[in-house]
């Protein structure tokens, strides 16, 4: 499987859109409906109760508007540290359902959330030395038919050049960044611990990179998203030029040259 170039932020920004809409018919209700009720409790308390949902109302709308910004201006405006915070812990979950509700699939809204976590990312402008960033691949870009353990060790690969960790590694020595290779989650969540990055660089399919995102948060993760020609978990590729722009991102100052949305 060949993913499209640039897997579209929109499709998360719509599925909050439609989200807020619908959070707010529900505020309505839970403003009309007991408002009378209220009235008769005290005369003072429908005016609290209103004003507390107008609170809730406001901060909802500042936060996508925010975000909305933010993406459209490419730059860190306000608390986009946060923002990064909210939309993985809070929001991606809920647009995982809306979009079940709406029928998109599972994996595009993973594609559309990496997008925006790395858009955030850059956005945010974090800068690090070369030892304190780390470039995480997962084993199923090693080629099948390698016998050499390069997971414990990733410098134990003898660059045949029959997969990509060859140039990989080329990559890191050449910009003296950390690699390792991990088979799982929980391996990776290992090697995160021992190196300690305060950046990360990571290469795997949707479902390992969301989860990676979620896990490490707040230590900002670039996401890129391997290829999958001979299909899932096995002989995976990825555009190395990618990750020499991730890794870039993280180590020189810039002005992000990715489209809008
Ligand atoms: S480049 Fe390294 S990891 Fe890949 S097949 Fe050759 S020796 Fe094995």
């Amino acid at each position: 499987m060949i993913l499209e170039p640039r897997p579209k932020k929109r499709i998360f920004i719509g599925l909050l859109v439609l989200t807020c809409l619908i959070l707010f018919f529900f505020i309505f209700l839970l403003w009309y409906v007991p408002l009378v009720g209220l009235k008769n409790i005290h005369p003072l308390l429908p005016l609290l109760f209103t004003t507390a949902l107008a609170i809730l109302v406001f901060f909802m709308l500042s936060g996508g508007l925010l975000l909305i910004l933010t993406i459209l201006w490419r730059r860190d405006l306000l608390f986009s540290h946060k923002l990064r915070g909210i939309v993985t812990k809070i929001l991606f979950p809920f647009m995982i359902l809306m979009g079940k509700l709406v029928r998109v699939s599972k994996e595009k809204v993973q594609q559309s959330f990496i997008e925006l976590n790395n858009h955030l990312v850059r956005s945010n402008h974090h800068r690090t030395k070369p030892n304190r960033l780390l470039i995480l691949l997962p084993h199923c870009i090693q080629d099948f038919d390698c016998q050499i353990k390069i997971t414990g060790n990733v410098k134990n690969c003898k660059g045949c050049g029959k997969c990509e960790i060859k140039d990989l590694i080329q990559l890191a020595d050449q910009y003296q960044v950390k690699i390792a290779v991990a088979t799982g989650g929980t391996l990776a969540r290992r090697i995160i611990v021992e190196n300690k990055p305060e950046a990360i660089v990571a290469v795997a399919c949707e479902l390992d990179l969301t989860s990676g995102i979620q896990d490490s948060y707040p230590i900002p993760v670039i996401g890129i998203l391997n290829e999958r020609p001979s299909g899932p978990c096995i002989n995976t590729k990825v555009d190395i030029q990618k990750v020499k722009e991730a890794l870039l991102d993280f180590l020189e100052s810039k002005s992000s040259h990715y489209p809008l949305l």
